[in-house]
């Protein structure tokens, strides 16, 4: 376990599971049977519990308690935009609380959601559903591994128990996410 590979630093996929809860102790998530896999050092994750977790080694357990500005910011900064539901695929999932990939004009993408559907007319906001709530992580690490070249070069991590935002029509060339 002291073995320098399996410490939790910049560059490593690590394998966390965890329990998420509200102050008042309600749960708001958790990690499902596969442990969730992220890239340490590239903002996978939230930045209070990617500092905590920093340094740690498998087996590590610990409670983390994020503030909302090093979780998913302070409420109110950001207003709700109106959309039309014709911007969105016909097939989407249109509802109160979905999220959706926006890619900006310098290509990038960023995570919307909604908040509200008025008929013909969406509401949406690059507020995290989240944002002004103090997170509580039960959290424990499974596995360090040092990331593949194309982990780094994507900034996310691949397989099972990483992201899934590889379609299943995408041969994984590169740019996406
Ligand atoms: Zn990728």
């Amino acid at each position: 376990m002291s073995d320098a590979a399996e410490v939790v630093g910049d560059g490593k996929v690590v394998s966390i599971e965890y329990v998420l809860t509200d102050p008042s102790g309600e749960e708001l998530d958790r990690s499902g049977e596969t442990p969730m896999a992220y890239l340490h050092g590239s903002h996978n994750i939230v930045p209070g519990l990617e500092e905590a977790l920093h340094g740690k080694t498998v087996g590590d357990s610990l409670r983390v308690e994020v503030p909302p500005g090093k979780g998913y910011g302070e409420k109110g900064k950001t207003k709700p935009q109106r959309v039309l539901r014709s911007h969105f695929p016909p097939d989407a999932p249109v509802e109160k609380g979905a999220q959706f990939l926006m890619r900006g004009q310098d290509g990038q993408p960023f995570p919307i959601w909604i908040t509200k559907v008025m008929g013909r007319e969406v509401y949406v906001s690059a507020e995290h559903p989240l944002a002004g709530v103090t997170l509580c992580f039960d959290v424990t690490v499974r596995a360090v591994r040092d990331a593949t070249d194309e982990e780094r070069s994507h900034g996310h991590v691949h397989g099972p128990g990483g992201h899934h935002h590889h379609g299943d029509d995408d041969d994984d060339d590169g740019e996406e996410e």
